[in-house]
This record gives structure tokens, sequence and C-alpha cells, in this order.
């Protein structure tokens, strides 16, 4: 069954059966996470649902209405994403939308929506669509996608009805990798630096990926005090733009995770591939000193996520790195 395809958010799940069985779907949806983990889908496996001949808490995949959804042209089902070279989704559009909404479905028992970025939306936009979003017309499904609900009007937020999506676990995100053809190998790679992301997993050049971390373990390994080059070269060799920096920071969180893992006489590591060097990274540092390591990484991706100087950050952290071992 269709809703058994989403990985890694069960009890969300069972919360949007449990109302499509009692017919209690909301009107209105916030479905807040990174994107890439799963919020779309979850949508669209909702609107599924409801839309299905078969009239249960699941979609049955398999009638005019279910395979129309999944070939990606069902003519009640709106999405309503900012328009090429916007940033913004305009008021215009959400007037648009508001009016096709009041129009009856073409054959749905009801028309649905997607907003997504909904954080995308002008004030003057979120504002028009108070009412839609408590009322909407003809009995419409509305789901709104964000990143950060705090990003939205709290009156926006106050109408829908909230659900919090965690980024998928690397274990889940690997899974789903293979399942998609991925060979093993590089799935376990990808994962880690894929913050629960999907669409993050999937836009990871695997290539330019294994040299990066190549270059990093070897930086990393390199790092010392004794000679204050190998800190300043460090960061001025792998600091590059914010995006560049965050995905050094995930891989950096990946590996010092593994290696603390080790050090506290786990086996089981992520990094496979590389697990001599994450041994040896493991080794070179005492077990509660690498736990603080893993603490300044996390407080230095907070930094740079708030647009801290990216090789700044990068110096002060080598440095700590590289400090009393
Ligand atoms: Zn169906």
């Amino acid at each position: 069954m269709p809703f058994a395809d989403i990985m890694g958010h069960d009890r969300i799940i069972e919360v949007l059966r449990r109302s499509l069985r009692n017919g209690k779907t909301a009107h209105s949806y916030l479905f807040e996470g990174v994107p890439g983990s799963g919020r779309k889908k979850t949508a669209m496996m909702l609107i599924q649902a409801l839309f299905c001949k078969a009239l249960t808490d699941d979609a049955c995949g398999d009638c005019h209405s279910c395979r129309k959804i999944v070939s990606g042209n069902h003519p009640d089902i709106h999405h309503i994403v900012p328009l090429p070279d916007k940033r913004d989704i305009s008021i215009d559009q959400l007037r648009e939308l508001q009016h096709i909404l009041s129009l009856r479905p073409y054959e749905a028992p009801r028309k649905a929506c997607i907003i997504d970025p909904a954080e995308r939306m002008s004030v003057n936009a979120a504002n028009s669509l108070l009412k839609t979003l408590e009322e909407p017309p003809g009995n419409a499904l509305i789901v709104l996608l964000t990143e950060n609900a705090g990003m939205l009007l709290s009156t926006v937020r106050s109408r829908c009805q909230l659900i919090r999506f965690a980024p998928l676990s690397p274990e889940h995100v690997i899974t789903v990798l293979e399942r998609s053809g991925m060979p093993p190998e590089t799935a376990t790679l990808i994962a880690p630096m894929s913050g629960g992301s999907l669409q993050r997993a999937l836009e990871l050049d695997n290539e330019s990926l294994v040299v990066r971390r190549e270059a990093v373990l070897s930086r990393v390994s390199q790092l010392s005090n004794n000679r204050i080059a190998t800190i300043f070269d460090a960061a001025e060799e792998l600091s590059g733009n914010r995006d560049a920096t965050l995905e050094l920071l995930d891989m950096l969180l990946s590996f010092f995770r593994d290696a603390v893992h080790l050090g506290a006489g786990n086996r089981e590591i992520v990094n496979r591939s590389v697990r001599r060097a994450i041994e040896s990274i493991a080794a070179q540092r005492s077990f509660p000193r690498n736990l603080e390591i893993l603490e300044q990484i996390n407080a230095t991706k907070r930094d740079v996520q708030r647009n801290a100087n990216s090789k700044l950050a990068l110096d002060n952290l080598f440095m700590a790195m590289a400090g009393n071992r």
C-alpha cells in the first residue's frame, strides 16, 4: 500500500491514516521539515488516499485516480511554487489559486493544493490566503510545506495543523538510495552528509565527494599547533562559500561521530570505507576530547548558518582541533 512507501515517518503516517479513517482530516496542513525529508511525498500520499476510489485510510495505487496522481497529471491537484526568476510566491498566484479552488473539481471529490515553500509567500500574499486556509472553498485540501514554521505569519500557522518531519536517519537515507539503484558503498558515503535530506543526498556529486573526503581526512590528520601553517592552510583550502563550508562541517561531524563511536567501543561506524582513517582520528585524541570537538563542530555549523565568516570560523575550529590532545 502506498503509505508504506514513505520511510522514517511512521508516527506521522499513523496520525494521518487515523484522521482518514475517521473522516477528520484538517482543511489546511503545515508540513515542517528539511526539504527532502519526505514532506512533499507524504502530502501527495495524503491527497492520493483522499481521492482514491477505494475510500479507505490508504491509497489503493491501482484505481484511475491513483494512476493519474502517480503519473503526475491529476487535474485537481495544484502546485504553487515561486514563478521562474522570482524569489517569492506572489499575491496574484494566490488569487488565481483561490479562483481555481472555488471551481468544481474535474473528477476528484475535492481539489487539493500544495504551496512550496510556504515561507516564500510575501506578507501580502500570505494575508490574502488567511480566509482560504480557514475555510477552503469547495472543501479543498491545502498543504503548506516549510523548512521553518517560525518564518510564517502566526496567523497562517494558527490556521493549519502543524506536522513536524524529522530529518531522515542516515540508515533510512541509505535504504532509499539503495532502493533507487545506488551501490551500497556510494549510498553509505553520501548518507551522513545529506543532513537527513534525500534531495541533498541526490545532489551530492559522488566523485567529487570522494576526492573531497580524502582531502578533508588528510588535512585533519595533519593539524598541528606546532606547525601553525597546517591550521591556516587547511582552513584556506577547505573553506568555500557558505554551502561548501556547511558541507565540510557535515563531513567533519560524520567523521567525529564515528570517532566517538569507536572510542566508546562501538565497532559500527557510518564511514566504513575509510575505517582506517577514522580509527586514526579516534586515536589522535582522548575520548572526551573527541566529544568536545564534536560539540565544537556543531557550534561552528550553527555560526556559519548564522552567516559567520567561513574562513574565520574554520580557523578557530581547526585551532581547537589542533590543540591539547
Ligand atoms: Zn486508488
